[in-house]
């Protein structure tokens, strides 16, 4: 059974109103800890940490965490950041195997020198900074929100360790690595998931990254911003793959990092479903005839 980190930082908005409660039933799980930003000094819990000044340093601009400062958003976006970089560390140290991570902003949209959509900070370009520095050489991040992850894109460009695999609006593809795959509008979901199966994971595996990061935004789901006509079920089906790619390629190493949608039933569905696949304890909740088989 695999040990998994929640890491939960507090919000503004709406999508996120069900939590944390609609982590009851996995949080008292033995193989599950929680990581939480407020309430981290009660029994049983662990603080999430913010993320250090130096390590933003390393990735993004000066001018551009000084204009992150003005916002005045800059402390929450350090915890929200501070949760992926901290899934890796506890990962990295062999406390857990995989992590799920809230984020209040994030992450996909911050390039070294930009941000947009809310996204302040880039919480997996800062844990692949700080795994850098403690040796680990390769790493893959998977991108299922629906739109284009140009912040990541922009940190890794030509970084050659770094697999960037994105299911957005374009085919592309490089010799760095780099590669982004067209979902249209109206893709149902034995085509998104076929994508994912026969195109981005043998890419993974053909490339043996020691870390997988997943962005995983749902606005891609049908009647989402995003939507590209998918339910949600077809994330959860996407979880599952993603976990056994893991296991098979990586010990397991996976966090799973929010990223866009906005739909409070998809998130409060989606999510303790996600985190009970990486924790395998998928009887926690009950799950769609369609995505049984993946979980088993
Ligand atoms: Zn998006
Ligand atoms: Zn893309």
């Amino acid at each position: 059974m695999k040990r998994t980190g929640i890491f939960f930082t507090y919000f503004q908005g709406e999508r996120l109103k069900d939590f944390p409660g609609a982590l009851e039933g996995l949080l008292d799980k033995p193989n599950v800890s929680y990581y939480d930003a407020v309430y981290g000094s009660r029994d049983g819990l662990f603080y999430l940490e913010p993320v250090a000044e130096h390590l933003l340093l390393k990735v993004h601009s000066k001018p551009m965490i000084e204009s992150v400062k003005r916002t005045g958003d800059y402390q929450s976006a350090l915890y929200s950041a501070g949760g992926t970089v901290q899934a890796a560390e506890e990962i990295h140290r062999g406390d857990i195997d995989n992590a799920f991570v809230f984020t209040a902003f994030g992450d996909h949209h911050a390039g070294r020198d930009f941000y947009h959509g809310m996204c302040y900070f880039n919480g997996a370009a800062l844990a692949i900074a700080m795994l850098k520095e403690k040796g680990i050489k390769r790493f893959a991040i998977i991108d299922t929100d629906s739109h284009h992850g140009d912040g990541t894109r922009d940190i890794f460009r030509r970084d050659a360790s770094v697999l960037h695999l994105c299911f957005c609006d374009q085919d592309y593809s490089d010799q760095y690595g780099k590669i982004d795959i067209k979902i249209p509008r109206r893709t149902s979901n034995e085509e998104y998931f076929a994508k994912m199966k026969q195109i981005l994971i043998p890419r993974v595996e053909g490339f043996r990254p020691e870390y997988i990061f997943w962005e995983y935004g749902f606005d891609a789901t049908k009647g989402e911003y995003g939507d590209k006509g998918i339910n949600r079920d077809s994330h959860i089906k996407v979880a599952g793959l993603i976990k056994a790619a893991a296991d098979e390629i990586c010990k397991g190493r996976l966090i799973a990092i929010l990223c866009g949608g906005s739909g409070r039933d998809t998130a409060t569905y989606t999510i303790p479903r996600i985190i009970s696949v990486f924790a395998e304890l998928s009887d926690t909740f009950q799950l769609a005839e369609c995505c049984q088989h993946i979980t088993a």
